[in-house]
């Protein structure tokens, strides 16, 4: 095949799949993975935040809300987006190379929140081992979204430590009981 047909081929594919991209982007409630073993308020956090409907200080502001402060609260760094918070934020990087650990997967790399919401989908392992981690993925989501208002309303200083423990204790309660995966560990 000639040179410039394979890279017409390359481009056409590409368009198709930055056409889906945008399907899913307008439209995410059609895509977004709910997971029974986890509290709806909990999968809510991350259905918004992939929606960009979360009440981040930029989304505020975006709103013609008054913001005195765009910056994030957990890092001081950069502008508050749902991205920052739970993507590039030094402190949500450190949360999730530390769940990364817990779960015995490879570190997590990811640009944007739908790379944390596929991530589950290219693990290898039973589909109930795959549905514990997507559970876990959204209770972490939702953990850092806590921590994010405590430091925002209460003045809370945020301890990664902390947040781990109750990261931890509260996935592993949801999916054993919500699961009744007997032999949970
Ligand atoms: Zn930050």
């Amino acid at each position: 095949m000639a040179v410039e047909t394979r890279w017409f081929r390359y481009v056409q594919s590409c368009k198709h799949k930055k056409i889906l991209s945008d399907v899913n982007r307008v439209r995410p409630d059609k895509v977004f993975e709910w997971n029974n073993w986890v509290p709806k308020k909990v999968g809510m956090v991350a259905w918004r935040a992939e929606m960009e409907r979360l009440p981040t200080r930029c989304a505020l502001a975006a709103r013609n809300i008054s913001v005195q402060n765009r910056t994030c609260v957990m890092c001081g760094n950069d502008d508050e987006t749902s991205e920052h918070i739970f993507v590039s934020c030094q402190f949500a990087q450190l949360i999730w190379q530390n769940v990364a650990t817990w779960c015995t997967i490879p570190p997590i790399i990811a640009f944007e929140i739908k790379d944390l919401l596929t991530l589950h989908e290219i693990c290898s392992g039973s589909a109930k081992k795959i549905k514990a981690l997507y559970a876990v993925i959204l209770v972490t989501l939702w953990n850092i979204w806590k921590s994010r208002n405590e430091a925002v309303f209460q003045q809370k200083i945020p301890n990664t430590t902390k947040i781990l423990d109750e990261i931890k204790a509260l996935a592993y309660l949801w999916v054993k009981n919500r699961s009744k995966l007997v032999s949970l560990t």
